[in-house]
């Protein structure tokens, strides 16, 4: 089974892809944490891409795509794999489409003034990766990680400024494959307002569907 997580940044494409991929044991494919990895890592690729990281936008089509090609040529994701953050573009798609087909396309649908509030509070712990957000799901202690102690960050690209960005780049480089894959008969629209569990609910509906 071959999913795409879809929605603008944000909307939680992580925490459900995260979420799907226990339930259903598939490999999580996420092109903005093997992103991040790679300038963690000072690679070739993250030195090309922090600047587009940092800003919010899109990171260049060709280079991206072979990452995820790599990736899912892994053994892992023989029987299938969840991708969260890929494909952002056109073109993207169509390389995508000359890989594989996919099976179902998860497309969470969140106003953009609500993402705006949920990014910008976002704090994350650097050393064992947990999430938090300063009014949502505020740590016990302001500013350190409940876990492991750590002083929580905010990313670069939830800045305020970086987000609107983002949403921006999104509208227009993105939202055009919303109407690409409804086309195509392979679009699902979840409500991505309400709680992790709600949202994760529609998403395993609309998967066991596609199973029957
Ligand atoms: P994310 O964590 O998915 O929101 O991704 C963070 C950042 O990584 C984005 O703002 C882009 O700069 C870059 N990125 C992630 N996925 C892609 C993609 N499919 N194409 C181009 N850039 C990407």
């Amino acid at each position: 089974m071959k999913l795409v997580i879809f929605g603008p940044p944000s909307a939680g494409k992580g925490t459900q892809a995260q979420k799907l991929a226990e339930k259903y044991g598939l490999p999580q494919v996420a092109t903005g944490d093997l992103l991040r990895e790679h300038v963690a890592k000072k690679t070739p690729i993250g030195l090309k891409v922090k600047a587009y990281l940092d800003s919010g936008r899109l990171g260049p089509d060709d280079l991206i795509v072979q990452m995820i090609s790599e990736r899912v040529s892994k053994p892992d994701c023989k029987n299938g794999y969840i991708l969260d953050g890929f494909p952002r573009t056109i073109g993207q798609a169509r390389e995508l489409e000359k890989m594989t087909d996919v099976d179902l396309v998860l497309n969470i649908v969140v106003d953009f003034e609500v993402l705006v509030e949920r990014a910008v509070g976002r704090r994350i712990c650097p050393r064992c990766a947990a999430v938090y957000h300063v009014k949502f799901n505020p740590p016990k202690q302001e500013g350190v990680c409940d876990k492991c102690g750590s002083a929580l960050i905010q990313r670069d690209d939830d800045k305020e400024t970086t987000v609107r960005n983002r949403l921006n780049v999104y509208q227009d480089q993105t939202a055009p494959l919303v109407e690409h894959y409804r086309t195509k008969g392979k679009l699902v629209d979840i409500d991505g307002s309400g709680g992790i569990d709600a949202v994760q609910a529609q998403m395993v509906r609309a998967i066991d569907r596609l199973k029957k």
